[in-house]
């Protein structure tokens, strides 16, 4: 089950109102067939990328029964809701951004409860002596750093080696250089 931020604005938004004339439809129902074809996606399509999906699949996920898919795609690209790049790729518009962003955090957090990611914090602080590894405080809340990246090295999450036990400080610090 998945779930996307839904914003007021777009009832009245130049974007719907030009998507609703080109299909000649109303405006709810074009705010309709952008949310379903939205759910549909966060989905079979997280990443926001409909490339591999046929006009058909396209309509259908978006719950429009016109008989011309085509012209409901080039409508949504029209309106500027799926962007067609150079490359032959379809994307939708703003979606990693926004909800793609929110949908990645969202499997990051529910994978960081999982027993085993419990398991693998419970190991590292009890390896590191409840101690940050940095400045060797123990009287501060502690936090387990993946010395590789967590949302880069999936296969790493729960390997007690790529963990270590940090202060909030010196985990902010250490997070900063990586921006770097
Ligand atoms: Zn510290």
């Amino acid at each position: 089950m998945a779930w996307i931020e839904s914003h007021q604005e777009l009832r009245n938004h130049p974007k719907t109102k030009r998507l609703a004339r080109k299909l000649d439809i109303q405006p709810a129902a074009a705010v309709g067939h952008l949310h379903f074809l939205w759910w549909w996606s966060a989905d079979y399509a997280p990443d926001g990328d409909l490339t591999e999906f046929d006009d058909w699949e396209i309509a259908d996920a978006a719950g429009y029964e016109g008989d011309n898919p085509a012209e409901f795609k080039d409508a949504l690209i029209f309106a500027g809701f799926l962007d067609n790049t150079n490359q032959g790729t379809l994307l939708l518009h703003d979606w990693m951004d926004y909800t793609g962003k929110k949908l990645q955090q969202l499997k990051e957090h529910s994978e960081r409860n999982t027993g085993a990611y419990r398991k693998f914090r419970d190991a590292v602080l009890r390896r590191d002596g409840h101690a940050c590894q940095m400045c060797g405080r123990r009287d501060r809340p502690l936090h387990v750093h993946h010395k590789k990246r967590f949302s880069k090295y999936p296969e790493l999450r729960v390997t007690v080696s790529n963990g270590i036990a940090l202060c909030e400080d010196c985990h902010r610090e250490v997070h900063a250089h990586e921006k770097r």
